[in-house]
């Protein structure tokens, strides 16, 4: 059973936990469940709209811009709306988004949503596209859509998703630097714990996808020790090689890691590389985390199944939003494996606090790249990170209470 390494997963790791972990590495090794079963659980329905008694003929669907976001607005027939906050990168899938993605939900009843992703993956092709170009402004239409049936059902994305289970998230807040000595790296990790008051903390190993390149010389092996001498015991550190190393590699810079009672060890190889990626898992007594660039259900199954990394990353956005992630997680959970989701930009990490409030194992600590300050005010009640946790938004959909204040500025992308 795997009660030692989640326990190990679900706390703050201390180097004390350590000694616990290859036993049970051992017999998470047999997996003793079917890809059928894993199978199964992907298919499990997540989104419950029975409340909604009658259909919502989805009427329009528009990209807009307002300052330095982009928003899609949906509406019903009846009038009901509801929107979201893209990534960065909508400035160029905009055209994916208007050709290829919203024609098919046009006179859509949107309580098929969870059928509907199926079928616009097959309309016009479109699953020649797969991959983030596609699942990207699928993720943004799925939100909004998520956001106008919670607004009509009175109830928050978490509780359409399954039921919420919490409403405190504890984060990482994450560096997302390589241009910094070590010294200069924990000075900065210092500040952002200092300001948010986090109690855990992640930061980038390696050059990103450079073959076993560091970003400068001596950084990765300098850094990881002074990380925990400086940052004391009682914060949790997480690295994040970013597709760095070749597997030997990847087995060094991770046993550096153990050293130090990291949490997890996120991204060694190559992102597509599976096989790589599982060969430092069953190498190593660290949990490695993985996913991000995964747009595959197939291959978070194999990932599952062949224990291919110990905590699995889909990203909301890149991986095509909170109804597949759920599926995901359903895998997962047959595994005894946390899901810790990848959150990027616009209002990622309020759509990853919704998930994070309805899926029973996310890990330790959810990924925060700071965005309380900007939106906070959008949300009635507003959003609050205190002691290194987020609330999650209690409002119905997303939790916005105003959106047509929000849009009076906005201009349409065409
Ligand atoms: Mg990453």
């Amino acid at each position: 059973m795997s009660l030692n390494r989640r326990s190990f997963l679900g706390s703050a790791a201390g180097a004390g936990t350590l000694a616990l972990l290859p036993e049970f590495r051992a017999s998470a090794r047999e997996s003793r469940f079917t890809t059928e079963q894993l199978e199964q659980a992907a298919a499990k329905r997540v989104l419950n709209v029975e409340s909604i008694k009658t259909p919502v003929i989805i009427e329009s669907i528009e990209l807009l811009q307002s300052g330095r976001d982009y928003v899609v607005h949906v509406r019903s027939k009846d009038g009901a709306e509801g929107i979201s906050v893209t990534n960065s990168r909508a400035a160029y899938l905009y055209p994916i988004l208007n050709r290829l993605v919203i024609p098919y939900f046009i006179g859509k009843d949107a309580r098929d949503l969870e059928s509907h992703l199926f079928e616009v993956y097959r309309y016009r092709s479109n699953y020649k596209l797969q991959g983030l170009a596609l699942w990207c402004p699928l993720s943004w239409v799925e939100f909004a859509l998520l956001d106008m049936l919670g607004r009509i059902a009175g109830k928050s994305l978490g509780d359409l998703l399954g039921g919420v289970i919490r409403r405190k998230v504890a984060y990482y807040i994450a560096s997302g630097r390589r241009d910094s000595t070590p010294e200069e790296e924990v000075d900065y990790l210092s500040r952002l714990v200092e300001e948010t008051g986090a109690k855990a903390v992640k930061f980038r190993v390696g050059g990103r996808m450079s073959r076993n390149a560091d970003a400068m010389p001596g950084r990765t092996e300098n850094l990881i020790p002074l990380s925990r001498k400086r940052l004391g015991d009682t914060i949790a550190i997480h690295a994040d090689s970013n597709s760095s190393y070749d597997p030997p590699k990847a087995i060094e810079v991770g046993k550096m890691l153990e050293d130090i009672g990291a949490v997890y060890f996120e991204e060694p190889c190559p992102f597509d590389h599976l096989e790589d990626t599982k060969r430092v898992t069953d190498a190593l007594t660290i949990p490695v985390a993985g996913g991000e660039q995964e747009f595959s259900q197939r291959r978070f199954r194999w990932m599952i199944h062949n224990r291919g990394v110990d905590i699995v990353q889909p990203d909301l956005q890149y991986y095509g939003g909170l109804i597949r992630s759920a599926r995901v997680a359903n895998m997962a959970q047959v595994a005894g494996m946390p899901t810790t989701v990848h959150i990027s930009g616009g209002l990622g990490f309020v759509y990853m606090l919704h998930f994070a409030s309805r899926t029973p194992d996310i890990g330790a600590y959810q990924e925060y790249k700071r965005g309380v300050e900007r939106y906070s005010q959008w949300f009635d009640p507003p959003l609050e990170s205190k002691d290194g946790m987020l609330s999650v938004p209690t409002g119905p959909g997303v939790g916005i209470a105003n959106i047509p204040e929000l849009l009076k500025d906005a201009e349409r992308v065409t």
